[in-house]
């Protein structure tokens, strides 16, 4: 069999642990035998990144910006516990935070829905997509505890001296304060990475803030939002049959739990912290979850939503026995692989991305799938894989399909 052919490269990211002993068993049984596989391949495993001073993960992040679009292995953000286990030099930042900074980018996460994984919530019968503005707010605050009775102010010093001042309250005992901030070209940007992933994916766009409350501060990302539609996207939009939806953020959570899915959930930093922990949880997995970043330009770059599962490797280390879930991991590839035969015109490559989609999500509904989806599936008489079975299974439904 002729393997596909690949005209540009991806942007190959590897990662750390047991992700990437997964990645390899990915390439090697499901992806190596089928296409021709061009990649630019950047070492992002804690070692490489720490050898190099983490220099690899600014040029992954600049190859990612040349080629647009990139596949990423979950990695290790260190902590104090790292430091020693791989004896850092420094205790670099995270990679996902470097790329996403280079890139001005943000990030969408969306469950992968399989019969037999039944969302909590009866009505979901389609993926519902996170967008999280990942900058500002409550992330990049400065606090004041305040001592006893005082006067707060608001104050804002214009390069030229002139000042803007507003009393926030006049205290009379113990408190506390907090300054938030965030830039109109920090939200124009999450604003088009939104419409243009909505274009994309052929969703429609929902987006909620506390501009009743917040007459300023929330009424401004409003604002933002609505011009940039208005001048950019919304001729787009009605081409393509989707909406844009502008709501307040407590009537989107009760439309979201009425709502039937398919659609995208654009939310301010906060808030997408919290409902992005509730939408994936009520849908099953985080081992389910894909994860894309997108920057206002339209470069790409996929992962998995979870970590380098570092319990399983351990393990793994030890020789015992893993079944961790390759599941998120896969689906980055081929989402990363589906975008490149896009931008390429490269239509067997696309269709590969779509029947390897399909064979692991029929793999699962014949009953064969890894530990943590047995422990909550719905489906009788589950066979549970380990790690590497479940890839070579995933293989065997490829084969049928093609
Ligand atoms: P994690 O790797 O997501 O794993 C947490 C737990 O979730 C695992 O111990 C496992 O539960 C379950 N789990 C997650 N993914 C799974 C999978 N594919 N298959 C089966 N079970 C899965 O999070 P963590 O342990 O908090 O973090 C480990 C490292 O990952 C950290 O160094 C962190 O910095 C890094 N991290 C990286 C990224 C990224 O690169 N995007 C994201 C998050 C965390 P059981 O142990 O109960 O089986
Ligand atoms: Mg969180």
């Amino acid at each position: 069999m002729d393997k596909i052919t690949m005209t540009t490269p991806l942007v190959e990211m590897d990662g750390d642990e047991m992700t990437r002993i997964l990645w390899k068993m990915i390439k090697d049984e499901l992806l190596l035998p089928y296409i021709d596989l061009k990649t630019e391949y950047y070492d992002l495993g804690l070692t490489c990144r720490n050898e190099t001073d983490d220099q690899v993960t600014l040029d992954s992040a600049e190859a990612t910006k040349k080629y647009g679009v990139a596949v990423k292995c979950a990695t290790i953000t260190p902590n104090a516990a790292r430091m020693t286990e791989y004896k850092l030099k420094e205790m670099w930042k995270s990679p996902n935070g470097t790329i996403r900074a280079a890139l001005d980018g943000t990030v969408f996460r969306a469950p992968i829905v399989v019969k037999g994984i039944e969302p909590c919530v009866r009505n979901w019968e389609k993926p519902i997509t996170l967008a999280r503005h990942a900058y500002g707010d409550v992330y990049k605050n400065t606090e004041i505890k305040v001592p006893g009775e005082g006067k707060a102010e608001l104050v804002f010093t214009a390069k030229d001296g002139t000042q803007i001042r507003e009393t926030i309250h006049e205290f009379a005992g113990p408190g506390i304060l907090q300054g938030i901030h965030n830039t109109d070209k920090s939200i124009a940007s999450f604003a088009r990475s939104c419409f243009n992933y909505a274009l994309d994916i052929h969703q429609d766009l929902w987006f909620a803030t506390k501009d009743t409350i917040s007459k300023k501060y929330d009424h401004n990302f409003k604002d933002i939002f609505r011009e940039i539609y208005e001048a950019e996207y919304q001729k787009k939009f009605e081409e393509a049959g989707i909406e844009y939806f502008y709501t307040l953020i407590d009537d989107a959570v009760a439309r979201v739990m009425k709502a039937k899915g398919g659609f995208i959930w654009a939310c301010k930093n906060y808030d997408g912290d919290v409902m992005s922990d509730m939408v994936s949880s009520a849908f099953g997995s985080l081992a389910m979850m894909t994860s894309v970043l997108v920057s206002p330009d339209g470069v790409y770059e996929y992962e998995a939503a979870h970590g380098t599962v570092q319990r399983h490797y351990y393990k793994h280390l030890k020789g015992e026995e893993t079944s961790t879930n390759s599941v998120a991991t896969i689906f980055a590839w081929t989402g990363a692989l589906r975008k490149r035969g896009e931008l390429d015109n490269n239509q067997e490559l696309t269709a590969f991305a779509d029947q390897l989609e399909k064979a692991t999500i029929q793999t699962i509904e014949q009953g064969k799938m890894t530990k943590d989806l047995a422990l909550i599936t719905s489906l009788k008489d589950v066979t549970v894989l380990n790690s590497e079975d479940f890839i070579k299974e995933i293989r065997k439904t490829l084969d049928t399909l093609s």
